[in-house]
């Protein structure tokens, strides 16, 4: 049974072979491309989630992120040697959704593809808020402010939706942490700090003085749109 398309992005033969072979035991359908270029043209063909290596022979995986992001809400997984904090909030911050540090247990990366692809499928419903000011269709995965349509990657959607279906509640970081990764992960919380900014710039008037997410010091974010009547 195919449960899905994967494109691996990694030229270090061994590592993809061995994440080809767990996720195809899966039911996954996997292509692997051993270059930035290859990648990129193998992207017409059409995935539901990419694993991409930050440390490619012909372009940097964080360009490779950023380019398919323009144009594209894959979900997307970066494998990195790269393991301190700052380049974890970094990956995340330029529209990965989850990363897993070198050398990883294939079992793992399997495990966090389900939890991703999971994410991915939210749940179906569209909610308005002040008057149509901002709306977020869970069916269509789109966000529209005043109409027109923003991308958002599927990390970030979930972190919106999550706020925007309780008005009013304060969500601390690590609930938050919960909310996009389906576990507790102490390591993560800085990282909603990263998603929260990408957010407000894709849906504030002016994101330093945000009117949808307030920030509650030293407890977490709300969200305080003005849901509209049906
Ligand atoms: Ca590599």
């Amino acid at each position: 049974m195919n449960k899905g398309r994967i494109l691996v992005i990694e030229d270090e033969e061994k590592i993809a072979n061995i994440v080809k072979a767990y996720l195809e035991k899966e039911g996954y359908v996997v292509t692997v491309a051993q270059t930035g270029q290859k990648a990129l043209s193998a992207l017409k063909d059409g995935f539901d989630l990419i694993i991409l290596d930050l440390m490619l022979p012909d372009m940097d995986g964080e360009d490779i992120c950023q380019t398919i992001r323009k144009d594209s809400d894959i979900p997307i997984i970066m494998l990195t040697a790269k393991s301190d904090e700052d380049n974890r909030v970094k990956g995340l911050g330029i529209g990965a959704d989850d990363y897993v540090v070198k050398p990883f247990s294939p079992r793992e990366l399997v495990a966090r593809v389900k939890a991703l692809l999971r994410r991915h499928k939210g749940t179906k419903e569209s909610i308005s808020f002040n008057n149509g000011n901002l709306i977020i269709d869970s069916l269509s995965f789109e966000i529209k402010k005043d109409g027109i349509p923003v991308i958002f990657t599927p990390t970030e959607f979930k972190l919106l939706h999550c706020l925007a279906k309780h008005p009013g509640q304060i969500f601390s970081r690590l609930q938050l942490v919960n909310v996009i990764l389906g576990y507790d992960f102490e390591g993560y919380d800085r990282t909603i700090d990263a998603h929260v900014k990408n957010i407000r710039h894709k849906i504030e008037e002016d994101p330093r003085r945000p009117f949808y997410i307030k920030t509650v010091y030293g407890a977490g974010y709300k969200f305080i749109g003005q849901p509209d009547e049906d």
